[in-house]
Order: structure tokens, then sequence, then C-alpha cells
């Protein structure tokens, strides 16, 4: 077999991989798995590449290998959990930047060996550059946002949509021009650089126009679309590189990130249009301060001892996660509570919204982290029917995904949003530090309800004092 031919196998090794990786990751309990089976597709394939074009000697291979998985282990330790949407989000960037490099270097190393250039590689290369450069851009953007290190409102100018499909229009002329100039390539190899050139000046702009008037609340949404944008611009220079295992793995990341973005957009009961202009929610969402009464209805507070009895007392039991349990890091603390109410009979259950948190899986992720059995979670619609039945919903930081208002309030920004129907429970108890409402910026009609109790403080704090007391009913 020659050297090609292996090459071929292990790019197709590699798909296999990817594609068996994505499947696992469609469910908790195999997602682990997944992840490394396409980490393995993609060390197969990397290896595979840099033989076949005698790039890189062994021993360089080895120390980019060991630098790399040196700089990705400290990156995952030390990444919270809250800051994982940041993190994807300069992964993508760095990913996009990377689809443009290599597009770039193509056109120095075709004149470098007076290799002839196509009108339809031109068209590839500027893709390439395109999209990669949007995604490097827009990506850094929503970092910023994500982080705090920009305004996370939506931000515009005068004139700016106009400015916004001036770039467009640059860009896609930039790209017209240089596969106009490629029959001139390689002894006149001007227009086609200064094409790419203005290919790249352009969609610079755009990344950062597209994405600074998107709110902040919008943001993972945002980062679902530019994971797919990188994998659109791997996939274009897969095809300039004329590589398969680029082209597979970009196209796999491209209609994944898109399906992300449907999937995220559904569960909010939003366009991905009235994602992109409409500017919903941003930091001042989240400085409203709430009220202890709504339409005559005043909000009452409870104990950890009041819980801990009712908990206690109580034959089945729904524990719903939301952003808040993300920030107070309480997922040990409520596996905690899980399994002393389970020793008392309890029949417990996790309720999952597919947009609670941050970022799509937010709340398997950290269930997972604190080892709560994958059987005992359920996603909104397998458990929306069961609260009528249960004595005590407790939620533990999560607001929008439980209001009650998206159902009939036509005037919220959550209208249509479908909600965990807590609000059916016999009793609610909603953990929180304050009356403030969630991202969305709206108040919440549950905590005013007659069977709801608020119990106040940091989540991990008040769990921790909820099973203190539980241990000490024994
Ligand atoms: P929310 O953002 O609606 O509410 C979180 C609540 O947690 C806040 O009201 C806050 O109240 C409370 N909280 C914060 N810190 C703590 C703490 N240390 N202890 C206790 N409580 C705390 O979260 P949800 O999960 O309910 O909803 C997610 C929102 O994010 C939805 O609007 C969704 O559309 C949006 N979103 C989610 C995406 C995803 O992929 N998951 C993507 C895009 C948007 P207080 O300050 O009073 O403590």
């Amino acid at each position: 077999m020659n050297i090609i031919a292996i090459v071929d196998v292990a790019y197709l090794v590699a798909a296999i991989l990817f594609i068996s990786g994505l499947k696992q990751l469609t469910s908790p309990a195999t997602a682990r798995r997944g992840n490394q089976l396409a980490a393995v597709g993609m060390l197969i394939a990397v290896v595979a590449t840099l033989f076949v074009k005698d790039i890189l000697t062994p021993a360089e291979m080895l120390g980019g290998l060991v630098l790399g998985t040196g700089i990705g282990v400290l990156l995952a330790k030390r990444v919270e959990m809250t800051g994982m949407p940041e993190l994807v989000a300069a992964f993508n960037g760095f990913g996009g930047i990377a689809s443009a490099l290599v597009a770039g270097a193509e056109i120095s190393r075709l004149i470098a060996d007076g290799e002839p250039l196509g009108a339809a590689s031109a068209v590839t290369i500027a893709l390439s550059v395109l999209i990669g450069m949007i995604t490097f851009t827009g990506s850094f953007v929503a970092f910023g946002k994500l982080s705090g290190r920009i305004n996370g409102n939506p931000i515009s100018f005068p004139g700016m949509r106009f400015i916004t499909v001036l770039a467009a229009a640059a860009a896609i002329g930039a790209a017209v021009w240089m596969a106009l100039e490629s029959g001139a390539f390689p002894a006149q190899p001007d227009g086609v650089i200064d094409g790419a050139l203005a290919v790249t000046i352009a969609a610079f702009a755009l990344g950062i126009l597209l994405v600074i008037p998107i709110g902040g609340a919008d943001m993972p949404v945002v980062v679902a679309l530019l994971n797919s944008y990188s994998g659109l611009a791997a996939s274009a220079t897969g095809f300039v590189l004329d590589n398969t295992a680029l082209i597979v793995s970009g196209a796999l990341v491209g209609a994944s990130g898109l399906i992300l973005t449907n999937i995220m957009c559904v569960a909010m009961n939003r366009s991905l249009l009235n994602v992109l202009v409409g500017g919903f929610g941003g930091d001042s969402a989240t400085a409203i301060e709430g009220t202890k009464s709504m339409e005559g209805k005043t909000a009452t507070s409870t104990s950890a001892d009041d819980t801990a009895i009712l908990l206690a007392y109580a034959e089945k039991v729904i524990v719903v996660p939301g952003y808040g349990m993300a920030v107070a890091q309480a997922q040990h603390a409520v596996r905690e509570m899980g399994d002393e109410l389970e020793k008392r009979g309890v029949t417990v259950k996790y309720a999952i919204h597919p947009v609670a948190g941050r970022m799509p899986g937010h709340m398997n992720v950290l269930l997972a982290e604190a080892n709560v059995s994958y059987d005992l979670l359920f996603e909104m619609d397998d458990i929306n029917g069961e609260f009528d039945t249960c004595d005590v919903a407790i939620v533990i930081g999560a607001n929008d995904v439980v209001n009650p208002s998206a159902r009939h309030d036509k005037s919220s920004p959550i209208y249509g949003m479908p909600i965990l129907n807590v609000d059916k429970a016999r009793t609610s108890i909603v953990l929180k530090r304050s009356m403030r409402p969630g991202y969305a910026g709206v108040q919440n009609e549950l905590f005013f309800n007659h069977n709801n109790r608020m119990l106040f403080g940091d989540a991990k704090a008040s769990i921790t004092a909820v099973v203190n007391e539980l241990k000490a009913m024994d």
C-alpha cells in the first residue's frame, strides 16, 4: 500500500470516529466516550497529514503534541463551568483565523511553486478567508461580551446597517475580483493578493458589525452559530487544500452547529432572524431590581428548616436546576440533598430545561460532574406531565425557564418559550438570592403564587443548610 492510500485509510478511520463520537455526544451517559473518540479521530487525521506532507519530524510532532496537550489540560482544569461559553467562543475564533491563515498560505505556496489558480479555487480561497475572518472577529466580540470585557448591551450607531451591507458587498466584490484575476496567476499574482487582502479587511469588519448589535442574553446562540461558521470555514479550507479529513470534519461541525442553533432558537421560541437583529437582553436586563409584590400578591419567604421538613415528608420531589446552580456551584450539595431524600424513600427526579443555564447541556454537565445518575435526569417534555403529581418542586437558581408568564403574557420577551410546569406542583420552593429577575429581565409570576415559597440566599449555602437539617432529623 502506498503512502497516499495509507493516509486515505487514516482519514476514513478519522471520519468514522468523528461521526460515531458525535452520535455518542447525544446522551450524557456516552458523551465522555464520544468526546474521546472524536479526539482520537482528530489525532489520527493530524498525524497522517503531517506524515504525508513531510511537514514535521516525529520529534517536532511529539513536541507539538506535548505542548498542545499541556495547554488544553491547563485550560480545561482552570475554566469555571460558568466560563465555558466564552472558552468555546475563543476556540471558534482560533478555528476561524486558522482557516483564513491556511487559505492565505496556500496563495503564497502556489506563487512559490509557480502553480496556476483556477477561478473556482480562487472563490474557494476567498470563501475560506471570508468565513474564517468573520468567525474570528465575531467570536472574539462574543467572547468579550460573555466575559464582561465588552458591554453586553446591544451596541449600534447611526448608519450601522448601511456600513454592514457595504462591507458585505465589498467582500463579495473582492471575491469576484480574485476569480477574474486568477487567469493571470501566478505570473501576475497582484490582483489575487489584493483581492484576498480586501476580503480579509471586509470580513474582519463584518464579524464585528454582525455581533456587536446582539444582546448579551443571545450570545450563547451566536456562539453556536459561529461554531457552525468555523466548521464551514474549515470545510472550505479542506477544498482549498484538497484534504478529505478537513472537508468532512468541517462539514460535521458546520451542520451540528446549525442544528444546535436551531434547537436553542426553538427552545426560546424565537427565530434566528429575531436573535440576530432583535437586540434582546444585555447587562441592563439583569440590573433591574425585583419587587416583593405583584398585582396585589406578595412573595412569601421560608427557611432551610421548613424546607427540610417539607422535603422529608414528601413522596415525590422534582429538582429544577438553573443558571444560579452553576453560579453557586451547588451541584454537589444538590446531589447530597437528593441522596438524603432517597434514603428516606422519597422519589427524586431532576427536570432539565433545554436552555437552563447559559449553554446547551449546562445542567447535565454540572449534575454529571456531581455524579447524579443519568436515569434521574428528565428532559422537559418527558417530565412536564409529572409536576401535578409531585409534592414539592425545588427550583435551584432557575428563573426564566419556570416563569408561567411565558404561557400567556404576549408582551413578555419570553412569551411562547416552553417552560417547566413548576407552578403545577403542590408546593414550589425557589432558591435564589433576591427578587431580581433572570436573564430576560422579566419578573417571575411563580414567586407570587400562594403555594410558592422563596428560600433566599446563595443556593449552595441554602442547600447545605437543608442537608444539615435533613441529617439532624435522623
Ligand atoms: P435565569 O438567568 O433566568 O435565572 C437565574 C437565576 O439564578 C437568577 O434569577 C438569579 O437570581 C439566580 N442566581 C444567580 N446566582 C445565584 C446564586 N449564587 N445562588 C442562588 N441563585 C442565584 O436562568 P435560567 O437557567 O432559568 O434561564 C436561562 C436563561 O438564559 C433563559 O432566559 C434562556 O433563554 C437564556 N439562554 C440560555 C441559553 C442556553 O443555552 N442555556 C442560551 C441563550 C440564552 P438572584 O440574582 O436573585 O440570585
